[in-house]
């Protein structure tokens, strides 16, 4: 199969780091795939030097999800701009990369945030699983019913979100039982070819 016929999907995990990160990362290491998490500036201190070491060591990848996780399109274009600069700052300070990927607290967007960030803006498929009632068979399900070459799938290390670290296993087997290869953010958006640097656009695919 040539490169552009190759299933890619690209699993991403919000609200980190949290207390299930590293299980989140045992079960990506068990199946020696990779996935994006997009941290939160505000939990990233020194005790997590090590988690995020250990994303980085797996080929995961680092991404921008604000600093405080408040609704930034009500923010002024100063106020956006520290919300990315703090986290870019302290995750550079720990584990020394750059992010490239920013997603938007709630995914609410505004003219002002598009304008004053550099970053392309991740959605994603969402499996919903930042709903405490959403069952671990529901998330699973809203994922492999709903995947398309090209996804990125929205998921969350949300502090205690164990039926996410149910559903994960079974979303990762059904996804490999459909041709499915795994790749970062910005690894989904090299292979494909498509340039993520669209501006004002959200993208949930690389294709859409
Ligand atoms: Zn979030």
């Amino acid at each position: 199969m040539g490169q552009n016929e190759e299933k890619l999907v690209a699993l991403t995990f919000d609200d980190g780091p949290s207390n299930i990160t590293e299980k989140v990362l045992d079960i990506l290491e068990e199946n020696g795939i990779v996935g994006t998490f997009f941290l939160i500036g505000n939990l990233v201190t020194a005790d997590k030097k090590a988690t995020m070491e250990r994303q980085l060591a797996l080929g995961c990848e680092i991404a921008n999800h604000s600093f405080t996780h408040s609704d930034m399109s009500k923010m002024s274009a100063e106020e956006i701009r520290e919300e990315i600069r703090r986290t870019s700052d302290v995750i550079r300070e720990l584990v020394n990369v750059e992010t490239k990927f920013f997603r938007p607290p709630y995914i609410l967007v505004s003219d002002t945030m598009y304008e004053n960030m550099d970053m392309p803006f991740i959605c994603g498929l969402d499996s919903t699983d930042w709903n405490p009632e959403t069952t671990a068979q529901e998330r699973v399900e809203r994922v492999v019913s709903n995947v398309k070459d090209g996804s990125l799938v929205l998921m969350h290390d949300l502090q205690d979100n164990e039926k996410t670290l149910q559903a994960l296993p079974v979303i990762i087997a059904e996804l490999k039982k459909q041709g499915y290869s795994f790749e970062t953010a910005s690894g989904i958006f090299e292979k494909k070819k498509v340039n993520p640097h669209v501006p004002k656009k959200m993208w949930s695919n690389v294709f859409d």
